[in-house]
């Protein structure tokens, strides 16, 4: 039962984890900000994970965050969509969420800019999915066409750049997920040559069974699930 899971000690796990795999990287652990991957979990067990230290929560679909961030409210946690986002819910999204992940689109970059100035939120922190080469899943935009989308979020008054994240296919042997690392980072590095984001450019890579191998390839946010909350539950679908 998930009452049962101690937060604290997975959590504890989890952050020793980081810690050794930032300093086998010569990194220091405050580049990296843990993302509590939360999707299909009660609140009951966010709001023990946010008692253990949690201050970053991850969510993929906003019809089933909201009620939860009403629930738990943003004053003792972050809330990150890190799920593809539609159109039509654009507009819940600038209202729930205080970061986007997963910019994927000129018109959805539009579209969040004009909900910002509706709905008087004057910054709105994003970042783009990228979607690699030999990517199974669609979301995310290519490589090619990624400087257009950031030319775009430039002009754009209320979006924030901060960095790149993408979703690489599953493989068993965490290490397969190395090139599609480097990718994202080498991209990172050249976008931030010119000036792309706010800041130096965050990398959100990396997940339970693979964060340690996206900690050594430069992810600056890592967005952990299971390993924090143990298996998901069914909430059918
Ligand atoms: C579910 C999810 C995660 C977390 O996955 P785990 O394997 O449970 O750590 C990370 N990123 C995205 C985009 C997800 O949808």
């Amino acid at each position: 039962m998930e009452q049962q899971i101690n937060f604290a000690e997975r959590l504890a796990a989890v952050q020793q984890r980081i810690r050794d795999a930032a300093m086998r990287a010569g990194r220091a652990t405050s580049e990296v900000k843990l993302i509590a991957v939360s999707k299909t979990h009660s609140v009951e067990a966010i709001n023990a994970a946010i008692a253990a230290g949690v201050t970053d929560l991850g969510e993929n679909r906003v019809q089933e965050a909201e009620p939860k961030i009403d629930f738990i409210g943003r004053t003792n946690a972050k809330w990150h969509l890190i799920g593809p986002l539609q159109g039509n819910k654009a507009r819940r999204a600038v209202k729930a969420f205080d970061v986007i992940h997963t910019l994927d689109s000129v018109e959805l970059a539009i579209r969040l800019d004009r909900h910002c100035a509706e709905e008087g939120r004057t910054m709105l922190p994003v970042l783009i999915q990228v979607s690699l080469a030999g990517e199974a899943s669609k979301s995310g935009v290519e490589p090619a066409v990624v400087d257009q989308l950031v030319d775009t979020v430039r002009d754009l008054e209320h979006l924030s750049l901060q960095g790149l994240m993408t979703l690489p296919p599953f493989f068993d042997v965490a290490d397969a997920t190395r090139p599609y690392f480097q990718q994202l980072r080498e991209l990172r590095d050249r976008l931030a040559a010119v000036g792309a984001f706010a800041g130096t450019g965050e990398l959100s890579m990396g997940m339970s069974h693979d964060f340690e191998v996206a900690i050594q390839e430069g992810a600056t946010m890592v967005r952990v699930g299971t390993a924090i909350f143990g298996e998901r539950e069914n909430l059918g679908g």
